[in-house]
């Protein structure tokens, strides 16, 4: 297929190096250095000059930017995706965006015979490089169909949840559960390092009885017992996710004062640590605060 592919971030980029090789693949950047520095690392690789270009004669596009807002804005334009996008094409949005923007962008390029498919991803650029990415997507049954040729290269696991938006409905959820443990495994190992238990006892400890999450098992034992904090994924996407998701608990007229709370939370870590904080930060920041390192 010929795809498009637009946002080489942390994640976008190795998502992008699986599809070189399979798909005839054209990258757009916003920063155009990134771009012509992947289309050199990676053979085959053209550089579009603009989102019109990109989606010139494109089977498919995918996107990876922060937000939906960011996606919406390359619709438009002289140089806009829309510009340039044919009908019988499909917009892959493989940014973590928002179930209400997504619609509207749905609804726009139905108006032109192009498909559109939420279809965010779970598992980090690690995961995205060796392929094994999980891909929840929301759209009719024949663009999701459609979209799981164009992901394939990445994915390990590609889900229909429903129409479009159930996608990054189910991606905010998750990663407002990710916040939340986050957020309360470094309040808690923490605590009881000041209280004299060593991290590493409690951590084994935790990943043995009822207690324990992804973060607990990976993140921690990974990251921060070894103090190497490698940034992979900025705090400030997880607080737009947060967000998101207490967005689908108000859309859907339920209570979430869990959900709201962490939202909140996130939100005031960003404004605290920064637009380029990684979202295991907040646990160096609670380290810092108490004046104990988990370590060992
Ligand atoms: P990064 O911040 O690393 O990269 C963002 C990308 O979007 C860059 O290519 C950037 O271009 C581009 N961009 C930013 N603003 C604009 C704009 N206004 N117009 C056009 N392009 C823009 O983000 P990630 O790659 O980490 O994340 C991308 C998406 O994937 C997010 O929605 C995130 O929540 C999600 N995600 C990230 C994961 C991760 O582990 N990193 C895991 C799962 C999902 P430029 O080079 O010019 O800055």
């Amino acid at each position: 297929m010929k795809v498009g592919f637009a946002g080489l971030g942390a994640i976008g980029t190795p998502m992008a190096a699986r599809l070189a090789g399979v798909h005839e693949v054209r990258a757009w950047n916003r920063t155009a250095a990134r771009a012509a520095a992947f289309a050199a690392a990676h053979d085959g690789v053209h550089v579009s000059a603009t989102p019109r270009e990109l989606a010139d004669g494109a089977d498919a596009i995918v996107t990876c930017l922060p937000t939906s807002a960011e996606v919406e804005a390359l619709l438009d334009g002289e140089d806009g995706l829309l510009a340039g996008l044919r009908p019988g094409a499909l917009l892959v949005d493989c940014t973590s965006g928002d179930p209400v923007t997504s619609r509207r962008i749905a609804e726009r390029l139905q108006a032109r015979g192009i498909g559109f498919v939420d279809a965010p991803v779970s598992g980090g650029p690690p995961l995205a490089a060796t392929g094994q990415l999980t891909v929840m997507c929301g759209g009719s049954e024949a663009d999701v169909e459609r979209a799981r040729e164009v992901v394939a290269p990445f994915a390990a696991r590609v889900v229909r949840l429903g129409p479009v938006g159930a996608g990054h409905a189910m991606k905010a959820v998750n990663n407002a559960l990710l916040a939340v443990n986050i957020l309360a495994a470094g309040e808690g190992l923490v605590a009881l390092a000041r209280a004299g238990i060593a991290p590493r006892d409690a951590v084994e400890v935790l990943n043995a009885s009822s207690g324990r999450s992804f973060v607990t098992e990976v993140l921690v034992p990974e990251r921060v017992l070894t103090g190497t904090y490698p940034p992979l994924f900025r705090l400030a996407l997880l607080a737009k996710d947060a967000g998101i998701a207490h967005g689908v608990a108000a859309a859907a007229g339920t209570e979430d004062p869990v959900l709201a709370f962490v939202t909140a939370r996130c939100a005031e870590l960003r404004t605290l640590l920064g637009e380029a904080a990684d979202y295991l930060d907040p646990i160096r920041q609670a380290e810092q605060a108490a004046g104990v390192e988990l370590r060992g």
